[in-house]
Parts: C-alpha cells; sequence; structure tokens
C-alpha cells in the first residue's frame, strides 16, 4: 500500500454469528418484531423460530418481493410502528435478501409522526425525536453484505423522477447479524447467480477504491477469489453444499470490505439500470466490471498488483480474463466509451458520490 505511514481505522460494531445451522440458535428474551422474505424463510424454519420466539414475538411482517421503495417502506412502517410504540425495547429482526435487511434498517428508526418519514428518508436525515430500535438482520443470499453494512437501498419510484435513494445513519449499524449458509441452499438459481455477482462486483470495488487498506484488501481478495471459483460451479449438481457455504462466506467478506471503502463506479452505473432496465442488481453491477476494470489499470502499483491476485495473470490480462468469465455465465458486458453520449454518462457518474469512491476518478 502507500509508502507513508497509514492510520489504519478499522471498526465494524456489528456482532457476527458465522455458521451452518447458526439461525436455529437464534431467540430472544425481549420483545421482537420480525420481517421476513415470504420466499427465503422456509415454512419448517417459520415455525420453528416462532416457537423460539414465543410470546416474545410482538409482530411479523412479510416482504413480498420486487425492491424495496419508499412506498413499501411507508406501508411496512404504518404496519410495525404502533406495535414498536407500544414496546420501545423491542428489536428488529429481519431475514431475506438485501431488500428486506435494507427496509428493516429504515424501520428500525422509529419517527413520532409517519407523515414525515418519506421526506426524511429523502433527505437522508434523522428528525429529532427518532427512537432507534436494536436490530438483528439474517440474511437469506449470499449475497448483498447488507447485514454487516450501514446503509440501505431504497427506490423512490412514486414520483417523475425515479431515482436510487441511500439511507445511511452514522449508528445504522446491526447490534447482530447471523450468517447461516444453510439458509441460502433453497435460493433459486438465477438469483444465486446475479446475488454472487453483487458479492464479486462489492469485492472489486473495494479494491479499485480511494478508501482501501490493507485489510479491506485482504478481505475483498479473499471474496473475488471464491465468488471466481465458485459461482460457475453452481449450477453442478454435486457439492452444492460446499459451492454456496463458500459464497456466503465471500458475501461476507465482501461486505466487510464493503462496510469500510464503499461501492464505487460500476455500482454507480448500475442503478440506471436496474431502475429503467428492470435489471436485477448483481447483474446490473457486474456488466460494467470489466469496463471499470480497464478504467483503474495504472492508477497505483498497489492496486494493479491486487487486481493481478484476483485471476492470478497480469491485471492488464485480467480484464478480457474476467469478460470471459461473465460471458460464461450468461453476463453481457457493456462499455461507455464507444459513444459520446455514453463517454458523457461515465463522466457524470464518475462526479457521483459513489463514483468519487472510484480509484481512477
Ligand atoms: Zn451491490
Amino acid at each position: 500500500m502507500a509508502a507513508q505511514p497509514l492510520y489504519l481505522a478499522w471498526a465494524n460494531p456489528v456482532r457476527i454469528h458465522w455458521g451452518a445451522g447458526c439461525f436455529q440458535s437464534l431467540a430472544a428474551d425481549a420483545p421482537v418484531v420480525v420481517l421476513a422474505d415470504r420466499a427465503a424463510l422456509r415454512y419448517e424454519n417459520e415455525t420453528l423460530l416462532l416457537e423460539r420466539l414465543g410470546h416474545h414475538c410482538k409482530a411479523w411482517s412479510w416482504f413480498q418481493g420486487g425492491l424495496a421503495t419508499l412506498t413499501l417502506a411507508q406501508t411496512l412502517c404504518d404496519e410495525l410502528w404502533p406495535v414498536l410504540r407500544q414496546y420501545p425495547d423491542a428489536t428488529v429482526l429481519a431475514i431475506g435478501g438485501g431488500s428486506t435487511l435494507d427496509l428493516a434498517k429504515v424501520i428500525r428508526y422509529r419517527l413520532d409522526d409517519t407523515r414525515s418519514a418519506a421526506a426524511a428518508w429523502r433527505r437522508n436525515a434523522l428528525p429529532a425525536g427518532a427512537l432507534r430500535h436494536p436490530l438483528w438482520l439474517v440474511p437469506t443470499t449470499a449475497g448483498t453484505g447488507s447485514e454487516v453494512t450501514r446503509w440501505a437501498t431504497l427506490w423512490d419510484t412514486a414520483v417523475a423522477q425515479p431515482a436510487k435513494l441511500s439511507w445511511s445513519p452514522a449508528d445504522g449499524y446491526a447490534e447482530r447479524a447471523l450468517v447461516d449458509p444453510e439458509l441460502s441452499f433453497s435460493c433459486p438459481l438465477r438469483q444465486s447467480r446475479d446475488c454472487g455477482l453483487d458479492s464479486l462486483a462489492h469485492a472489486l470495488e473495494s479494491l479499485w477504491n480511494q478508501h482501501r487498506s490493507p485489510v479491506s484488501e485482504a478481505l475483498a481478495l479473499e471474496a473475488a477469489r471464491l465468488v471466481i471459483a465458485m459461482l460457475p460451479r453452481l449450477q453442478a449438481a454435486d457439492g452444492q453444499r460446499d459451492v454456496r457455504t463458500a459464497l456466503a462466506r465471500a458475501s461476507l467478506l465482501a461486505g466487510m470490505a464493503m462496510s469500510h471503502t464503499q461501492t464505487a463506479l460500476a455500482h454507480a452505473l448500475s442503478y440506471e439500470l436496474t431502475l429503467k432496465e428492470q435489471i436485477p442488481h448483481g447483474e446490473a453491477c457486474a456488466v460494467w466490471l470489466p469496463m471499470v476494470w480497464e478504467l483503474a489499470l495504472g492508477a497505483t502499483p498497489d492496486c494493479d498488483a491486487a487486481l493481478a491476485r484476483v485471476f492470478g495473470v497480469p491485471a492488464s490480462a485480467g480484464v478480457q480474463t474476467l469478460r470471459g468469465w461473465l460471458q460464461a455465465l450468461g453476463i453481457a458486458p457493456r462499455d461507455l466509451r464507444d459513444t459520446a453520449a455514453g463517454r458523457a454518462t461515465l463522466d457524470q457518474e464518475m462526479r457521483s458520490a459513489r463514483g468519487r469512491n472510484f480509484i481512477a476518478s
């Protein structure tokens, strides 16, 4: 890394429980309000959890799929905030993919005036009097890494100019994350592929990032190599347990790296594809990765060295290797540099909040 002395401020307050079966140890001795993804929680797990929570379970809402929109956040708050108001010490427990976990990160800040919520979320500002409830996150996809970051993505779609919002209070981390790879075993193949691509995007975006450190680099490299080795094996009938456990591990490690660096240019470019073309988040990031990799080349010697370690080939040759790897998974990489309009979009996103994290912005 940099030759000058480096002050390495590394902290992530989330208490992580990791391992197959750890979800079955989840219990509560205080009130809990649950938000769960209907498609992600198997019936037997739902029944067992209800038994373990017993009378401490004060409310249960289902996330029925789709984007984490402002409208959906408002609906869920209308359901759950009255219960949270009744039990001020209640914990919010979320079980699901990135959208479910992100919605829970919003719901856990209970506002006095429900009608002011949308304005607060749009401004990314907590009004006075907001009450912060403890939050436990259980990811069922591998993954978004949302369980170990403090920010949530909300989509403002009920307006003339739909937009992606980031909700990121300074104390927005969860108290606990339970990462049980077994919960991801039933995730459909296509969704698992897209979530794995999201993990790879988080890892690579941490490497070509202005805020990278030796710790984030080590986590990101391990995560990237795991995804590259394991994602092509996702469709094979054998070894699924090992493959999916490795992808859950990669998701967690990439999430930890990203919790310090944030994401960068590929994510900045992805949001438009999700909003306008309804492309799932992981794929919408992945299509930009080869172009962004090429743009990162030569930015700093240490970034080039890290990128060379991803595939074990020189960083300049890695672009083509990554392109071929993505194409084999059915992804068609895109490039904005061929047209004047594309170059203008690239220039604009380089100057966006996420784009400015990019090492060559
Ligand atoms: Zn992402």
